[in-house]
């Protein structure tokens, strides 16, 4: 059995390479408006950018255009595929048939990859898709555990399979939403979702004899956020799914930090490598206590373990932040443990301060004895983030290397 894929999301050139230095096997991006993903900073030239690069250490990146277009559309749509072709992704991810037509006919080599929100939730979806020039299904995330099993048994076997395992989910059917489009002028369907589900709201009644009298219904003891979702979390079936034959794991949140990308990769990886060393021993608890030091509104496997759909809400509008923080991120090595890092939050003498490192699910971690100034090189006791990319000297009592991620006990 081949390993399976890990695939995270790249927000930008520098969120790939921390993806990649923490375990992701491919990343998916976006290119500018055609995709889901028109808030990245994933712009031509960085997209370019970043498939060289992770040519060169061996990896892929997927690049979506899954918008549903209109025929006005069609005109730049084919020119951008054209220059995916020529910047060699190593597949286009489509949801709508009219750009599958347009990438066999451009670029009849072109993996196709159907997304998400093209919400395929059947074998029979699948056979079509693949009937019809796609080499990969991202199965709809409204499925159980028993319809994936189904689907996976009875598959084309050319045909890969890949699923979410990780990341923000929808109240709504993936992608069908208009909420967000209604409320505040940005389409869910064009990928410029303001997330309103997770806002608080409020229930009122209006008397009939009295219009406009509104009054404020207590919605139960739970509070009131009736659609705010959990967080998609199957680390514990990562086994199960391994066995199924599934192709490629997917771990959702492009707009997300390299913080949080550096802990959710990282623990997936060493999950995924784990089970393949030793399949009787593997155990989750020790990769779920590190996806909880991220940010989650609580965890949920949502329809994989629940056909009924019950674990999704959290109707407290819980958002946890985890008991840490991004502290900083290896920029250069100086000598004698010394090392440049840039800072992302306010950094004290003292402080304890965890080296994610790559390659184990160990933490290194170390109390904040020494910062110097990058110019003067004079010791300071704390400095803040302050300006963008804002930098510090800094002994670090372990070998550690560029991009390496370390995180503050807060
Ligand atoms: S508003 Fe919420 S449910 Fe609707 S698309 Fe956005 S995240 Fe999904």
């Amino acid at each position: 059995m081949d390993k399976i894929e890990l695939l995270a999301p790249a927000g930008s050139l520098e969120k790939s390479k921390v993806a990649f230095l923490y375990g992701a096997d491919a990343v998916y991006a976006g290119t500018s408006k055609h995709s889901l993903r028109t808030r990245t900073e994933m712009d031509s030239d960085s997209l370019e950018e970043t498939i060289k690069y992770a040519h060169s250490i061996g990896k892929k990146v997927y690049v979506a255009l899954n918008i549903y277009a209109f025929d006005q559309d069609y005109k730049e749509i084919e020119e951008e595929v054209k220059r995916l072709n020529k910047i060699n992704a190593d597949a286009i991810i489509v949801a709508d048939g009219g750009i599958v037509e347009i990438i066999k006919s451009i670029t009849p080599n072109m993996p196709i990859h159907i997304s998400t929100q093209a919400n395929t939730v059947s074998l029979h979806g699948a056979k079509f898709w693949s009937n019809n020039g796609a080499s990969r299904i991202i199965l709809a995330r409204e499925l159980s555990k028993d319809k994936i099993k189904y689907i996976m048994e009875n598959k084309p076997k050319d045909l890969e399979m890949e699923m979410f395992i990780h990341g923000a989910i929808c109240f709504a059917y993936s992608g069908r939403c208009y909420l967000s489009q209604y409320l505040s002028d940005r389409s869910a369907n064009s990928g410029e979702c303001s997330q309103p589900c997770r806002w608080k709201y409020n229930l009122y009644a209006e008397e009939v004899n009295k219009p406009g009298n509104k009054i404020e219904l207590d919605y139960d003891e739970k509070g009131t956020y009736a659609f705010s979702s959990k967080d998609l979390c199957l680390i514990d079936k990562i086994p199960e799914i391994i066995e199924m034959g599934m192709e490629s794991l997917k771990i959702e949140g492009r707009l997300k930090t390299e913080y949080y990308l550096a802990t959710v990769v990282r623990a997936y990886r060493q999950a995924i490598d784990d089970y393949y060393k030793n399949k009787s021993n593997w155990d989750s608890k020790k990769y779920l206590k590190e996806l909880i030091t991220v940010k989650t509104r609580g965890l949920s496997e949502f329809y994989y373990s629940d056909n009924n759909n019950y674990d999704i809400h959290d109707f407290s509008g819980k958002n946890e932040n985890g008991i840490y923080e991004y502290g900083a991120k290896v920029i250069e090595e100086k000598k004698d443990n010394i090392y440049i890092v840039e800072i992302k939050n306010k950094l004290t003498i003292g402080d304890i301060l965890e080296v994610l490192n790559p390659n184990g699910i160990d933490i290194q971690s170390f109390i904040i004895k020494k910062l110097y100034d990058i110019n003067t090189n004079e010791s300071i006791e704390t400095i803040n983030p302050g300006v963008k990319g804002q930098k510090v000297k800094m002994e670090i009592p372990y070998k550690v290397e560029k991009d390496y991620i370390i995180r503050r006990k807060k």
